[in-house]
């Protein structure tokens, strides 16, 4: 074979590869931006299911973001003893911890899943509101049991990480939040 019908060959293979190879560029840019949260139940204990049922609410609630059962973003660990319910290392944001403790659970008198949702909330962007205690806010604390996020609260979120990529804020101090009556 002399040197150019071996080159012909060789491109010839090149170009075939080219026309297999799926079109996957082309379809990229018409769909929209979705940031991807990955998180880690599997330290959660008996939580890990009530983490779920978190991640659905938020997931069926925003558009933007969406969390996704994976390693390599958020750590989720239920521990015994702690200050508060739940701890969130920082807020909207893409790698960090979650941490519940189940003593403070049990005496906050909020649900084991709005404690969740309220936690997950942090790393979505949210802060905590001026009127603390009020039940229709997941944000909010309280002695309450809605999990739901208000509208304005979800619309927060979807602001947030429209377009946005990360940059996380120190987490709020919880203190009283869910002891708040
Ligand atoms: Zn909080």
């Amino acid at each position: 074979m002399s040197r150019s019908r071996f080159l012909a060959a060789v491109l010839g293979v090149f170009a075939v590869v080219a026309l297999a190879a799926p079109p996957a560029a082309t379809a990229a840019p018409q769909q929209a931006l979705v940031r991807t949260i990955y998180y880690d139940s599997s330290r959660a204990a008996e939580l890990a299911s009530t983490v779920d049922q978190a991640v659905q609410i938020w997931n069926a609630g925003v558009t933007s973001v969406k969390l996704v059962r994976g390693t390599g973003g958020i750590t989720i660990t239920t521990a015994q003893n702690g200050s508060a319910p739940g701890t969130a290392s920082c807020v909207g944001c893409t790698r960090g911890q979650i941490y519940f403790y189940r003593n403070q659970i049990t005496s906050s008198g909020a649900s084991s899943l709005r404690v969740v949702v309220h936690e997950f909330g942090h790393i979505l962007s949210l802060n905590h509101p001026s009127d603390i205690g009020n039940c229709a806010k997941v944000m909010a604390g309280g002695r309450c049991s809605n999990a739901q996020p208000s509208t304005a609260e979800l619309a927060a979120v979807q602001r947030f990480w429209t377009g946005r990529v990360a940059a996380p804020a120190p987490a709020p101090f919880e203190g009283a939040v869910f002891a708040a009556a």
